[in-house]
């Protein structure tokens, strides 16, 4: 099963993607967590990425492609988060799925409110080691600023902070809604409703997908 995840920053999609990928025994493949790991090496290029993902903006679509072409050739079981962002991006992943014979089957569109989102995104804390998330008062960790999965230390990110998140929010209405358009008119879409216990969500989407057909690994 391929599985596309979309929402905003902070609509849930990577703690909701952490949870199914554990129920359902999938891939997850977060093109934010890629990233990241990719801006830590010492080079030009990873600079100017780093660059512009601390200011909210998007990483060109080359690049983009480049990194998730491989993935979605190697990869059967997946849900792949934070790609597509662009209506290019979701016409190049038609193509690449069109080209391996392997559409993919279900995009889930998380919604929320602009106001949530600044508050989730704000409080929100990551953790470096194993890219788990919580947030201060809404899903904190057992102990305080420590990581309930690995330990480590749990970190804010750089591009956690409103000016960012109101870029963020802004591109996000106006390239990738056109993406939540396109998986509605292929008739894949899942509109789920963002807002409320995250727990729940999950126990909701699993019965969604359950119900598609979806199976554990
Ligand atoms: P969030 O979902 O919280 O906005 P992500 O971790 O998915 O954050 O992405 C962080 C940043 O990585 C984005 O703001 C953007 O700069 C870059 N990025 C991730 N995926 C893409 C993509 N598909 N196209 C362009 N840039 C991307």
């Amino acid at each position: 099963m391929r599985i596309v995840i979309l929402g905003p920053s902070g609509a849930g999609k990577g703690t909701q993607a952490q949870a199914l990928t554990k129920h359902f025994g999938l891939k997850h493949i977060s093109t934010g967590d890629i990233l990241r790991e990719e801006t830590k090496k010492e080079s030009a290029i990873c600079r100017a990425v780093k660059r512009l993902m601390d200011r909210g903006d998007l990483v060109p679509d080359e690049l983009m492609l480049s990194i998730v072409e491989g993935i979605a050739a190697e990869e059967d079981h997946f849900i792949l988060d934070g790609f597509p962002r662009t209506f290019s991006q979701s016409l190049a992943l038609d193509a690449i799925c069109k080209r391996i014979g392997a559409p993919i089957d279900i995009a889930i569109s998380f919604s929320v409110p602009d106001n949530e989102i600044i508050q989730r995104i704000v409080g929100r804390l990551v953790c470096p080691k194993c890219t788990a998330m919580f947030h201060i008062h809404f899903l904190p960790p057992k102990a305080e600023g420590i990581c309930d999965n690995c330990g480590a230390e749990l970190i804010q990110r750089v591009d956690d902070t409103v000016d960012t998140v109101k870029r963020r929010l802004q591109l996000y209405h106006d390239l990738t809604a056109p993406v939540v358009d396109f998986y509605r008119r292929s008739g894949i879409l899942l509109d789920i409703n963002g807002q409320g216990d995250a727990h729940e969500i999950t126990k909701d989407l699993i019965k969604v997908l359950e119900e598609k057909g979806l199976e554990k690994r």
